[in-house]
């Protein structure tokens, strides 16, 4: 079980002015209040909000957000009301558990009444602080990371609503790993046996993708250096499962022929043109493959998502390795993502700007 104490050292790094009382005041009411509970898991029901702390602090959230994080299951689990959290607790955070409580009543409405839609809609709607519905996902992801301790019926319902529900929510709000993880864990209950044969297979090719992308990143940042374009970092990812899965399903192809299987990713400075001049190290370095440039800084997507994307040939194989043509991908962020300005808080000068090489 983690510690109160590493939550509390996590969110100090983070927020050098926060009140870490409030932090360890949350945990022993939370701790007094949930006593002699179980999780379906046999655990005591004080791991739940503890974890969902934790997944909040490790996106940087304030310390009111991570206590929220510690009692968001007070007022709907025990006997305790929510004015007792306001008296103890203050105004603030009193209001953040009422909004996850009516978040709650919400989500049990059934699909039947309320199309997929509509429920996310309502949802954001009922929201006026964001830090409610970044609580709710922390929730929801951990609740997802524990889903196999529950019933097959109650499973199918939970990643459903996470699927069509807080994913696509998780997405609007920027919060692309977070939709990746909700996504991936759905999927596995979902349609378990797909996710355990493409599992397999991903596994089989793990050492071979670290190491290409290790030589793709290595290769990239001796390029930008080359031409003194700045950066921050270069990434490598592997594609996530359910999104492969979509694909081969939709294209109908196998995973060899899913080019963008992995991807490299430039972060640069807080700046578009140096996001245009990393583009420009990539198509010097590799060939572009035509039609696959994709603007998403003049043309954001509906999320604010903003990046360039390419993809390039071939070169970037390794030696002797004739798996497949490859290809390159680009990505920058800018500030004006809704999220990273809650994520990054006060330091919002510090949103990165990313590039990514498939
Ligand atoms: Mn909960």
């Amino acid at each position: 079980m983690i510690r109160i104490e590493e939550i509390v050292e996590n969110v100090a790094r983070n927020h050098p002015q926060a009140n870490l009382d409030l932090l360890r005041r949350a945990y022993l009411f939370s701790a007094r209040e949930h006593k002699g509970q179980k999780r379906a898991s046999g655990e005591s029901y004080l791991v739940h909000p503890l974890e969902v702390a934790n997944i909040l602090a490790s996106m940087k959230l304030d310390e009111v957000s991570v206590a929220t994080g510690l009692l968001h299951d007070v007022v709907e689990d025990t006997l305790v009301d929510l004015d007792t959290i306001r008296q103890y607790f203050g105004e603030e955070i009193a209001h953040l558990v009422d909004g996850l409580t009516k978040i709650a009543q919400i989500s049990n409405i059934s699909r039947e009444e309320q199309q997929a839609e509509n429920v996310r809609k309502m949802l954001l709607a009922m929201v006026d602080d964001v830090r409610i519905v970044l609580i709710k996902l922390a929730d929801r992801l951990h609740n997802m990371r524990t889903l196999q301790y529950l019933n097959p019926e109650k499973r199918k319902r939970i990643a459903e609503e996470t699927m069509e529900i807080f994913a696509p929510i998780a997405h609007r709000l920027g919060m692309g790993k977070l939709r990746g993880e909700l996504e991936d864990l759905a999927f596995r209950h979902l349609h378990p046996e797909d996710y355990r044969e493409l599992a397999e297979q991903l596994e089989k090719r793990r050492a071979e993708n670290e190491a290409f992308l290790g030589g793709i990143t290595e290769r990239i940042e001796a390029k930008m250096n080359e031409a003194e374009v700045p950066f921050v970092r270069v990434e490598g990812r592997v594609k996530r499962l359910y999104s492969i899965w979509k694909k081969l399903k939709i294209q109908k192809i196998e995973l060899d022929q899913v080019y963008d299987l992995v991807a490299a990713r430039v972060i640069t400075p807080n700046e578009v043109r140096h996001c245009y001049a990393a583009l420009g190290v990539i198509h010097n370095t590799w060939r572009p493959v035509p039609g696959r440039i994709k603007d998403w800084i003049a043309t954001p997507r509906d999320n604010l998502y903003q990046s360039l994307h390419t993809s390039v040939i071939g070169a970037l194989l390794p030696t002797g390795n004739t798996r497949r043509a490859n290809a390159a991908r680009a990505m920058t962020t800018t500030p004006s993502r809704p999220c990273a300005h809650w994520l990054s808080g006060h330091r919002k000068s510090k949103t990165p700007a990313t590039f990514s090489i498939r």
